[in-house]
Parts: C-alpha cells; structure tokens; sequence
C-alpha cells in the first residue's frame, strides 16, 4: 500500500493504472475512519481492480463555526485499518496542496443544497462538491462509493456527475450502525458513553415511524410528530431537523408516495447527528 501526498503522483498511479486497463474504485473520506468507511472500502475493492481511499479534512465544507479545527484526526490509526484491507493507495494531500492561496473555482448544485442539511450549513455542499470534483479528476475513479448514512450527498453527487458528465459509477453502501442502533460517524468520538446511549433514541424514532408507515400511515406531519416526541424523551437531544421528502428530487412530501427518504439532524452536545431510513410506500 502507497501513501501518496502529492497530487502530481496521485495523477501518476493513476495514469499507469488505467493503462493497464484495471478499473479504479474510489472512497473519499475525511479520515478518523470507523467500521462505516470500512464497509465502503469492501465495496470499492469488489467492483474495482485497484482501491484508492483519500483522507483529506476539507475545509471548504466546514462553517464558520463548524468543527473544522477540532475534528478527529487519526492517521496511523487509520493507515492500519487500510493496510488490513489492503488497499492501494491512501491519497492524503495537505490543505496547502488542495486549495492554492488564489483558489477560486467552485461546483455548486443549488437547487438539491438548498434543504435538509444545507438549510442549516450553508455552502456545505459546495465545498463537497468541489472537493469531490477535485478528488475525481485527481483520482480518475472508475468507480466511487459513498455512505447512505449521508444520504443528502450521495444524492447531489450522483446529480453533479450526471449534469457534469463525468464517467463515473457512483455506488452506495448502506449505514453501519453501532449495536445500539446509532449510525457510525467519526463525531460520535464527541460524545461521552452517556451521551451515546441517548443518541441511540434517534434511529429508535426512525425505526417507530418506519412501523407506522408499514401499518398504513401516509399523513407525513404526522409521522414527523412522531419521530420528534420521541427523540425529545431525551434531554440532550435538541432537534435540527425532522423531514420527509421525496428522495428523487429531495422536495417535502405532505403524503408519503414512492422512495421517500426520512432524514433527521439531531444535536447532542458538540456533536450534531445526522441520520435517515429510505422507506418505499
Ligand atoms: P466522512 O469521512 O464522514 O466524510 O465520510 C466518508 C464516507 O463514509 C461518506 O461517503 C459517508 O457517507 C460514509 N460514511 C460515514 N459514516 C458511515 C456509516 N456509518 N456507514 C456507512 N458509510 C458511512
């Protein structure tokens, strides 16, 4: 396994790669990696020939007032996990190599950024696109694979490369999820045992509405209702969102037709919790 910093000698493997006609599978992560980003890899190693993951914190994604400086960083951790997996190839570039000082190009997908998650982290998903962009012509994936866990993105990734046309498969792995039921995230390292257990109320709630749409129930305030009185038993939940929405096109739903994705963004302490279940009516 390589650990390649540069972006010059990331083109380079890349290059040689692709002309020996092997496929490249890709899995861009921000590092600090748990079972979650693991599961990925598996995915990418089964679809492709040669598996690249990069570890690049990017603060193009972060808010102002976000965790940019404090998020969890493990490095050697991580080149263990990856090298238990054997990969080919860590790609973990510095800020400086990323964004030159007179950086000035962007991607944007307004129009899917503009709710859930993006309602409340503004630019979020234009600084994740523009990295993702950046990774993919860096990296050259034939294949890429994203987590359900961030369904939001996964969705407006598979739109960038659609309206883009990139020539990319974009695959999506399902959440991993503690045995509590809580999804994996490298934020849960925020949290203290207790705050962990409390967190695990929110894919309790998901689960509950799951159950009452399974018994017939369509009326979408209702099962927001539902999920929000249940994660409010718990004091040190304090809800960012609760939402049904379409999941082709990310548009609110008052009754609940076709692939609807429930998403939920929670706070517990520093930590903000996001979370969803795609549910088929
Ligand atoms: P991050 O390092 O948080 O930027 O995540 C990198 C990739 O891992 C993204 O595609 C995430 O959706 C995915 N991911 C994060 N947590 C999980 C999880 N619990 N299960 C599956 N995929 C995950």
């Amino acid at each position: 396994m390589k650990i390649i910093k540069k972006i010059k000698d990331m083109q380079t493997v890349s290059k040689k790669v692709k002309q020996q006609n092997m496929k490249i599978g890709f899995v861009p992560t921000m590092g600090a990696l748990h079972e979650g980003h693991l599961s990925l890899v598996d995915i990418a190693k089964k679809k492709s020939d040669f598996t690249v993951v990069s570890i690049f914190v990017n603060p193009t994604q972060f808010g102002k007032n976000e965790d940019f400086k404090s998020y969890p960083k493990n490095l050697d951790f991580d080149i263990k996990l990856l090298q238990n997996k054997k990969i080919d190839v860590i790609f973990t570039p510095n800020t400086k190599e990323m964004y030159s000082i007179d950086y000035d190009t962007y991607i944007e997908t307004p129009e899917l950024s503009s709710v859930l998650c993006g309602r409340s982290r503004e630019g979020h998903f234009k600084g994740v696109c523009t990295i993702v962009g950046k990774l993919f012509n860096i990296v050259q994936p034939d294949v890429a694979v994203f987590g359900e866990k961030d369904a939001q993105q996964a969705i407006i990734i598979e739109k960038m490369v659609k309206d883009l046309n990139w020539n990319v498969k974009i695959i999506t792995g399902k959440t991993i999820r503690e045995p509590s039921g809580l999804a994996m995230s490298s934020r849960n390292k925020y949290l203290t045992n207790e705050q962990k257990t409390d967190a695990a109320q929110i894919y309790k709630a998901i689960k509950m509405a799951e159950k009452s749409i399974k018994k017939g129930e369509r009326n979408s305030n209702k099962i927001k209702k539902l999920i929000k009185n249940i994660i409010s038993k718990k004091q040190c939940l304090k809800i960012d969102y609760v939402e049904i929405v379409d999941k082709q096109n990310l548009k609110p739903l008052n009754i609940l037709k076709n692939e609807c994705l429930i998403a939920t963004a929670v706070w517990c302490g520093k930590a903000r919790l996001i979370d969803n279940i795609t549910v088929f009516c």
